[in-house]
């Protein structure tokens, strides 16, 4: 099971710093130990146990780049055309069954291994288009003009991946070309961390399933929806666990019993300080919370927090503030218990389309579309509405920029921290 560490910060109810709450998160969360052996084919967005050391050069033997003559550069002249003897072909998969002699060349095609000389081998390739070939009594010559560089247009053995270097560390995510990558060195299967067991739980009285007709006051789950997607984007193995009511009881009693059998329990809703908001006293009930305040915006209240061995996320219940609270808390907690060693979002810098004015000491996090201006620059354009409820905001924005603690006054044309949608979901 998960391990979670007893010691952390422990929450005294005052606002943290989102830098601070990131920091006790990843101190408090680590890798899951168990893991399992996947097929190659199967090994899509796994995250890999052992660092990989290539037991082979790749490519495995020098070959040409390109369809043309193999030819030793040493017979070239330097100032006039050379004309060659064409002596035999190589192409992929069948390599010049002898050696090449000096003075000829050998017809070779893209991805063919170089032919090997007696003592040195040929060690250029020239382009077809760039030879004219002259048949004569059935002897084929080619024509090379002059100017070619010495080891143009060939492949060296290792050049890719050398035998003996590590070429996948530990904790990397396998994405369709660390896959590919383990093909070309002969792998068939690779050892990955098993996938995380993550329940799923939406709370309130006012939730109700989509398909069924809504009673006054009612509104559809949508967060548990949004939530199984971001899950199921991750590669974790998800447990929906429904919608509970604002019910201390039902929560404590569902608490307990997915920590049982989970690495991390994921709500949404309950988790500020109405009197309906049931989640933070049925988790201290079972566990502990490392913290559940935090100063951003939107999102204040954020719960991290443990049952036994179990990770704890409540994220707020407004959708936005769900999703934002998700992006940067839940999924580097989620990345780093998968066993992953990339977990923060990445930003980019782009500039400022827009005026803005914020709080101090509260980081922000504004919805934003990007364009790019007529010199090229990306451009962040502001969503026009704020509202942390505002779920189709989400659809028509791109990402969201970062807007630091410090900052009170953001002026249009300024650089800003930018975080893509595209790149976490
Ligand atoms: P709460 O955090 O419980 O105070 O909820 C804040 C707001 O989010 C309220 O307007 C809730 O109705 C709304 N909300 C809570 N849970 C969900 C959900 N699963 N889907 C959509 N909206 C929700
Ligand atoms: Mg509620």
């Amino acid at each position: 099971m998960v391990q979670l560490r007893d010691d952390c910060f422990n929450n005294d109810g005052k606002l943290l710093q989102a830098n601070e709450a990131i920091e006790i998160l990843l101190n408090c969360v680590h890798p899951i130990i168990n893991t399992e052996v996947k097929e190659l084919r199967h090994s899509l967005g796994r995250i890999i146990a052992e660092d990989i050391i290539s037991k082979m050069n790749v490519p495995p033997h020098d070959n040409s780049a390109v369809d043309g003559f193999a030819v030793f550069y040493d017979d070239l002249s330097q100032e006039n055309d050379t004309k060659l003897i064409v002596g035999g072909r190589a192409t992929a998969g069948h390599p010049l069954p002898r050696i090449q002699k000096c003075g000829e060349a050998i017809r070779i095609f893209t991805g063919a291994q170089m032919p090997k000389g007696k003592v040195e081998s040929p060690d250029t390739v020239l382009m077809q288009e760039d030879c004219k070939i002259e048949t004569i009594n059935n002897i084929e010559n080619v024509i090379i003009p002059p100017g070619i560089q010495k080891g143009a247009n060939t492949r060296y053995r290792g050049e890719d991946i050398s035998e003996g270097s590590k070429v996948l560390n530990l904790g990397t995510k396998l994405r369709p070309q660390e896959v590919g990558l383990a093909a070309s060195l002969g792998l068939t299967s690779l050892k990955v961390f098993r996938k995380l067991r993550v329940a799923i739980i939406s709370t309130g009285d006012e939730l109700f399933e989509p398909g069924v007709t809504l009673p006054t006051g009612g509104i559809y789950d949508s967060n548990r929806y949004s939530l199984l997607a971001l899950i199921d984007s991750l590669g974790c193995e998800v447990t929906d666990l429904g919608i509970l009511p604002d019910s201390k009881s039902a929560i404590r009693e569902t608490l307990n019993s997915a920590a049982l059998n989970h690495d991390a329990i994921i709500t949404s809703a309950g988790v500020s300080v109405g009197d309906e908001d049931h989640l933070r006293s049925a988790v201290l009930d079972l566990g502990h919370l490392h913290f559940w305040k935090l100063a951003i915006k939107p999102g204040r209240p954020v719960a991290f927090g443990q049952i036994g061995r179990t990770a704890f996320i409540g994220l707020p219940g407004n959708p936005v503030a769900m999703m934002i609270t998700f992006l940067l808390i839940a999924r580097p907690a989620l990345l780093k218990l998968s066993g992953a060693i990339d977990v923060l979002p990445r930003l980019y810098k782009v500039q400022s389309g827009f005026d803005y004015k914020k709080k101090l000491f509260r980081r922000e996090y504004v919805r934003v579309s990007l364009t790019i201006d007529n010199t090229g620059e990306l451009v962040a354009n502001k969503f026009p509405r704020d509202g942390a409820g505002i779920l189709s905001s989400l659809v028509e924005s791109e990402g969201i920029i970062e807007l630091s603690e410090e900052t009170t006054q953001l002026k249009k044309g300024e650089m800003v921290k930018f975080l893509p949608f595209r790149g976490v979901s």
